[in-house]
């Protein structure tokens, strides 16, 4: 969460940070500020500008002449303290001298902040970070990289954080803790931040500090250090990306441009990984022998919100596919309760980011007990990529909406390829490998098929998005996807829905039914058809209006009904093409609604903070 930049050299660092900013703003969108080292004749000072609010409205803000060739930024995501111009950063000391952007919290910022005080330091903001900046002002050391270490060595909690100060006017220290810190190399010019996306433009050689470690950051380089100062000499590296992957082109939205991306990013996903001929799947990346695929006895998959939805669509097709117990639970209820790790378990991680915090410390507390852990994550090189035995990389493409599609899909393919990997080492015949990983070929093109109705989801989404409230439901294969439907549909149309058993409508729920609440129902074509259709004969004689996702082929009896009928695949994969339209519903409603959708209310892309 929050955004970080910083830049270094012969250029106005203004337009460069704001720029920066706005790449990474879907982040953390609250408040936005700026710091620039002013580089006139005098006295070397700091010149800050922040206020609550979006970056457009600091830019249009930025006072006249406000000018540096070395400057850091920040979009925050509020955990300390409320959205006001006060509490955004740019934090800096008392005599202005330092100034701090910081990504997490410090948790013992309480404590910190009533020993400042008694010693006299006026606190001026409600936030946490503001103590690193009196911290730094204070540190008796030489450097500024002393400076910094001193403050962090009696700090608890997470950091990805930039300093400057007026009296180091060549350099930025940064440094990392819990908080991805990329450092961007250029021609005689540097930059900093805490997202590749605020690099690209710029450059594609960076170095991505790890935990525990800080970098010295001047015009001509950088180097990096522990907190003890001594050199980890680490390289900037080339990554492989295209910048233009970044960018929302003629979108109104990245959640619609990422929608659509999903046949694409699906055909990425599993290239190289279908095997037909043997009906098996290839997955380099788990460093896994057959041997030890047949040794384990367990699943148990982590991830947060549409990672722990999909997780659970994730744990049907393992025990449907390899006959496995697996079950998926929040990684943030799972690690605060003293977890049994069993050693014949498999451990999956799920996050997009690859740096959600809850899933990352849920992954260090497996390993810490001696547990096998593997990652299904996105962003190529993230902690949690790093911290896993080995994994599975989704191969989406840059996420940058808040609410997660490609990725998601691509993590449901992801349990896919898993599922019959382990189904082939065990009872999964050769004949129903091929039929999965034949549908599994086939299913970017399906994905395109559901798309393309947009506008049919569109008109309904309409109609969904006057109700207050709504159900979605499903059973067993359909659950998890109603779960993710209302997840989505709350998150950006800010309406209430929630997501319950089909099965589970008559022992309480059905009391809410009435015109004015809609169910939005999830019925494949399956066993369990005729009992789903039952329910929704219940549903209708109390006259609640229904929207039904379904199959073609699937006889509704008479039900009074919107249908939303996507193509056929094998029932194990029927899930996620059941997930696309409910994708849609929550973006059209929203769209109708009015709201901005990259950017929901209260949210950020990639939960950095517990
Ligand atoms: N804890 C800090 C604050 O509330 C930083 C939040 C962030 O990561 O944006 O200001």
């Amino acid at each position: 969460m929050c955004g970080i930049v910083g830049y270094i050299g012969a250029q106005q660092a203004p337009p460069i940070l704001l720029e920066g900013l706005g790449r990474l703003e879907h982040r953390g969108y609250d408040s936005a500020g700026l710091v620039v080292r002013a580089d006139g004749r005098g006295p070397r000072a700091l010149r800050v500008a922040k206020r609550a609010g979006r970056v457009r409205d600091l830019a249009a803000a930025l006072p006249k002449r406000f000018a540096g060739t070395a400057g850091i930024g920040h979009t925050r995501w509020a955990t300390h303290g409320p959205a006001n111009d006060v509490n955004a950063h740019p934090h800096t000391d008392a005599d202005q001298r330092v100034a701090v952007v910081h990504n997490g919290i410090i948790d013992n910022a309480a404590a910190l902040r009533e020993r400042l005080a008694a010693d006299g330091v006026e606190l001026v903001s409600d936030t946490d970070t503001e103590v690193v900046a009196h911290l730094v002002g204070r540190s008796q050391a030489d450097t500024l990289e002393g400076k910094v270490s001193e403050a962090l060595s009696v700090i608890d909690g997470t950091w990805g954080l930039a300093v400057l100060h007026a009296d180091f006017p060549d350099r930025i220290v940064v440094a990392r803790n819990g908080s991805p810190l990329i450092v961007g190399v250029g021609d005689k010019e540097m930059y900093v931040a805490s997202d590749l996306a605020a690099l690209v433009r710029h450059t594609t050689t960076v170095a991505m500090l790890d935990d525990g470690e800080l970098a010295t950051v001047t015009a001509g380089g950088f180097t990096t250090l522990r907190h003890d100062l001594t050199a980890t000499a680490k390289a900037a590296t080339p990554v492989d990306v295209d910048p233009d992957s970044y960018e929302a082109g003629v979108h109104a939205s990245y959640m619609h441009k990422e929608m659509l991306e999903q046949p694409a990013a699906a055909e990425r996903m599993l290239r190289g990984r279908l095997d037909e001929r043997f009906g098996a799947t290839h997955l380099g990346g788990l460093n896994m022998e057959p041997r030890e695929f047949r040794a384990i006895r367990r699943v148990k998959i982590l991830g947060c919100g549409s990672a722990y939805y999909v997780g659970q669509m994730g744990a049907g097709l393992i025990e449907d596919l390899a006959r496995v117990p697996a079950d998926a639970e929040a990684a943030s209820e799972f690690r605060y309760r003293n977890p049994i790790i069993e050693p014949d378990t498999l451990y999956v991680a799920v996050s997009q980011s690859g740096e959600t915090i809850d899933t990352l410390l849920a992954v260090q507390e497996i390993r810490r007990k001696g547990g096998r852990v593997i990652g299904l994550v996105n962003v190529v090189g993230s902690a949690i990529a790093r911290e896993c035995d080995g994994g599975i990389y989704l191969h989406a493409g840059p996420e940058v909406a808040v609410a997660s599609t490609k990725a998601l899909t691509n993590m449901f393919l992801g349990f896919a390829l898993l599922a019959v990997q382990l189904g082939r080492v065990r009872d999964l015949s050769i004949a129903d490998g091929t039929r999965l990983v034949t549908a599994m070929a086939a299913l970017p093109g399906l994905v395109g098929q559901v798309l393309a109705k947009e506008e049919q989801y569109a008109a309904v989404a309409r109609t969904l998005a006057e109700a207050p409230s709504l159900f979605f439901i499903g059973r067993v294969r359909g659950f998890p996807v109603a779960r993710e439907g209302a997840q989505k549909f709350k998150e950006i149309s800010y309406r209430h829905a929630e997501a319950y058993q089909t099965s589970e409508l008559k022992h309480g729920p059905l009391a809410l039914i009435d015109p004015a609440l809609p169910t939005v129902a999830v019925v494949p074509a399956d066993d369990l058809t005729e009992r789903n259709v039952g329910a929704l004969h219940e549903i209708a004689a109390r006259r609640g209006p229904l929207v039904v996702v379904t199959h073609e082929d699937v006889d509704l009896g008479g039900v009074e009904a919107v249908r939303l009928d996507v193509p056929r695949s094998e029932p194990e994969l029927d899930p996620i093409l059941m997930t696309l339209p409910l994708q849609l519903l929550a973006y059209h409603a929203a769209l109708h609604l009015g709201h901005d959708i990259d950017k929901p209310r209260n949210l950020a892309k990639s939960v950095t903070v517990e």
